[in-house]
């Protein structure tokens, strides 16, 4: 597209551009030891220089975390400024979103007690792009995050795609049903989906202490041995967990989408798709039973859909 064949809202946009994209934020809290002891908890880092009671640091990646908001209003008045281009994209039709590119750049060590202020400057909006996702502009952001004196901290560059989200799911023909994405098949895996090529759910038991785990990993997780056997699951279980999925949508999947956690009689828990059921009428400890669906010829799949009795 040609800078004159813009569209209004695009030229307006590119109007803005090096200007703030949202008011300066101030951490709600200085920089602390409970919120690192929690963030290196999330994380599993385990750096002591992290933990020192004594003159403890923030890890560097923690950088955007002092100014983010809070899952609940933290008295800034509620509205939540949105960044520049978001609006307008959405007004546009590009209401989609996906987070693209990330970078931080480190100044110095953040300690306890520091109080940082983020500034996010608008640095762009792309000409429109065709992506795999829909048709899209790319929105630049630039943050500087700096301390009580002013002094800059770190830098952060941050790429979001905004999107003409692309209809596929249950209104496109069969012949342009989207092929269904694949696993990533290791060599501790494989069995798994040999298995299921075979029509059969196969379980992996310790050689050592007979635990059964599941997903697949290079030793058992209780006692460490790479000793396995695989066990054949009868397919029958319970559910213990669900989450209905309505967005993101993937292609190649129908939404919304039931996804559950199943605890196999054999007594161990796997992540599963349900299918036979709508999405209001999946129940926790409801009995199902393992299915496979042939996707893509030689490409196998596993679902469970409910089994009567419990
Ligand atoms: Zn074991």
């Amino acid at each position: 597209m040609s800078a004159a064949a813009a569209p209004d809202w695009l030229v307006q946009l590119r109007g803005r551009q090096g200007s703030p994209a949202a008011p300066a934020r101030t951490a709600t809290d200085p920089v602390n030891l409970p919120m690192i002891r929690r963030w290196c908890a999330a994380m599993g880092e385990r750096n002591p220089a992290y933990l020192d009671e004594q003159a403890p640091l923030a890890p560097p990646a923690m950088l955007e975390v002092w100014t983010m908001r809070g899952f609940t209003p933290d008295g800034s008045g509620g509205a939540v400024a949105r960044l520049t281009g978001i609006d307008e994209m959405d007004a546009a039709g590009f209401t989609a979103v996906v987070a693209t590119n990330l970078s931080q750049e480190y100044v110095r060590y953040l300690h306890p007690g520091d109080l940082v202020t983020q500034q996010v400057t608008f640095v762009g909006v792309s000409d429109q792009k065709q992506t795999a996702l829909g048709p899209g502009h790319f929105l630049d952001y630039r943050y500087e995050f700096t301390d009580q004196r002013g002094e800059v901290v770190g830098r952060m560059r941050f790429r979001i795609l905004k999107y003409r989200p692309t209809q596929v799911a249950a209104a496109a023909p069969a012949a342009m049903k989207p092929p269904h994405p694949r696993p990533a098949i290791t060599a501790d895996s494989a069995f798994f989906w040999d298995g299921l090529n075979q029509r059969r759910l196969l379980i992996r038991r310790c050689g050592q202490c007979a635990r059964l785990h599941h997903p697949p990993g290079p030793m058992c997780p209780v006692c460490h041995s790479q000793q396995w056997s695989v066990l054949e699951a009868s397919g029958r279980g319970t559910v213990h967990s669900y989450v209905i999925v309505h967005q993101p949508q993937m292609p190649g999947f129908r939404y919304p989408l039931p996804v559950a956690l199943v605890d196999l009689e054999e007594g161990v828990r796997l992540v599963a798709n349900l299918s036979g059921v709508g999405p209001e009428q999946v129940r926790i400890g409801m009995p199902v039973e393992v299915e496979f669906n042939e996707v893509e010829p030689g490409y196998v799949l596993y679902a469970f859909h409910p089994r009567a009795g419990g």
